[in-house]
């Protein structure tokens, strides 16, 4: 591991090599190259889900300043916004019917083939990453500026001056901040709430993720579907596709929703194994078309969609939270990434100011929670908002039944309310621009002193 080097302003320690890590250290390593960045990652290699990502317009914004606009547009597929992305079906009744078109232009990505072209781009990768290095916790000194230990769970330890949580929904650092919070609290009360609220509750969502090999499909088929960049929705099910790695594959998301199971703790494990038969199964009496492309499915896997509640904080002391780890949410928006990436980048700028050392990063940490936090909590909480109307649960479909949504039938003006809803629900990702919050925490933390 590297040791402390003289000439670095700051020695920061990312914990997660997953995306929000990756993004977060390439941001520091163009804008910061006198902070020294090392990520410690809990499994032996990169690793992402077999599955799709969508970027909207305000993190591509974003993600271009990292230049390499060209090579992002090589693996994307989708609109490179021009035409409008997703349009919006009634999947669940005998035949799919339009509901409405969208506005929302999306890049979408083969999450591995993103993975590794963020990675590609870490410069001294090797020297970087500290793979099969699971943190069990840190200790931080109560204040001043001495190092901070991170323990990991092979027995072996190293230190720095920040430390960096993107380690995912099931932060270590998370759980050693609120810990750590919960000790220090004024009484009981306080402390039983600070640890109760950084426990990752259940969505009541199951999500069916895999891809289909387009190569599979019939000619027919193939032509059809490689256009397909559409929302199927149906009472408290609903499903996402699109095609990514140029065409290659369809990636689908079909969602099932248990209202009864929203805000409880998920009874089993989170990913497992599924045919894609069972999986067909579940969507019973919709479109066979759609019926069809789910069983070419390959290894699809289950998933309990699991978020965070409302956290108070992503900083304490000399560290903080990105990423899922502060604000895993609901994928109804598709802003989980987008939203670990804002993260990266705002910190990122806060931390490329020379005047942020050591004895006042807690301060500049405390920059970055007091712009980021009200934001990305807005998303978690627009990214439910959408799964409600997604599920037909709102907009004019409350009263609905499953039986009467799978019969179909529907006027064309019943899909108004739905249309409505999400594209205002939407309108942040299309239309607004990070920068105005970058040049406001840029502007605090020029005036840190020392
Ligand atoms: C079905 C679905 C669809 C989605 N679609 C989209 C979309 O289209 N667009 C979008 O923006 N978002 C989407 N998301 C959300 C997005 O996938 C996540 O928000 C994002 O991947 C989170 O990245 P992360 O790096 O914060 O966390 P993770 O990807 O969970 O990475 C955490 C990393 O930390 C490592 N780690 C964990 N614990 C430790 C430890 N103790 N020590 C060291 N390392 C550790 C892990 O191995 C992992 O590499 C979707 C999510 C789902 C479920």
């Amino acid at each position: 591991m590297s040791s402390s080097q003289p000439q670095n302003r700051l020695r920061v320690a990312v914990i997660g090599g997953g995306m929000a890590g990756l993004v977060l250290t390439l941001f520091l390593q163009k804008h910061s190259p006198d902070v020294q960045v090392d990520i410690y990652e809990s499994a032996q290699a990169l690793s992402e889900v077999g599955a799709g990502i969508a970027m909207w317009p305000r993190v591509w914004e974003i993600v271009v300043q990292l230049g390499f606009e060209e090579e992002l547009n090589e693996i994307a597929s989708g609109s490179a916004g021009e035409k409008p992305s997703f349009t919006y079906y009634k999947g669940d009744q005998p035949e799919m019917q339009v509901a409405f078109p969208t506005k929302y232009l999306a890049r979408t990505f083969h999450r591995s083939q993103l993975q590794t072209l963020f990675a590609k781009h870490i410069q001294n990768v090797d020297q970087v990453i500290h793979f099969g290095k699971r943190l069990s916790d840190y200790v931080a000194p109560a204040s001043g500026t001495g190092e901070i230990i991170l323990n990991f769970r092979d027995g072996t330890s190293a230190t720095c001056d920040v430390v960096l949580g993107s380690d995912g929904i099931r932060s270590a650092v998370r759980h050693t901040m609120y810990e750590d919070m919960a000790k220090a609290a004024s009484d009981e009360k306080a402390a039983a709430e600070l640890r109760q609220v950084s426990v990752p509750i259940w969505s009541g969502n199951i999500v069916y993720r895999g891809l289909v090999p387009v190569e599979g499909l019939s000619e027919d088929m193939k032509a059809d579907v490689v256009t397909w960049n559409r929302a199927f929705l149906g009472k408290n099910q609903h499903i996402v596709c699109y095609p990514i790695a140029q065409n290659k594959f369809i990636n689908l998301a079909s969602f099932v929703f248990t209202p009864e199971g929203e805000g409880t703790q998920y009874d089993g494990p989170w990913v497992s194994h599924v045919s894609a038969e069972a999986v067909v199964e579940k969507f019973g009496g919709w479109d066979p078309l759609i019926q069809t492309l789910m069983k070419g499915m390959c290894d699809p896997l289950a998933w309990a969609v699991n978020r965070l509640k409302k956290l108070p904080t992503f900083s304490s002391g000399r560290v903080a939270l990105l990423g899922d780890a502060a604000h895993a949410m609901t994928p109804f928006q598709a802003s989980g990434l987008g939203q670990a990436i804002e993260d990266g980048f705002v910190l990122a700028s806060i931390l490329s100011q020379t005047n942020v050392t050591v004895s006042n990063v807690a301060s500049a940490l405390k920059i970055y929670d007091k712009i980021r936090r009200p934001f990305a909590q807005n998303i978690q909480r627009l990214s439910d908002a959408n799964g409600q109307c997604q599920h037909l649960r709102q907009g004019g479909w409350e009263d609905v039944t499953a039986e009467e949504s799978l019969r179909g039938g529907f006027a064309q003006d019943r899909f108004d309310g739905v249309s409505e809803l999400l594209a205002s629900h939407m309108k942040w990702a299309q239309e607004s621009s990070v920068m105005d919050d970058r040049d406001e925490a840029l502007r605090m933390a020029k005036e840190l002193t020392a």
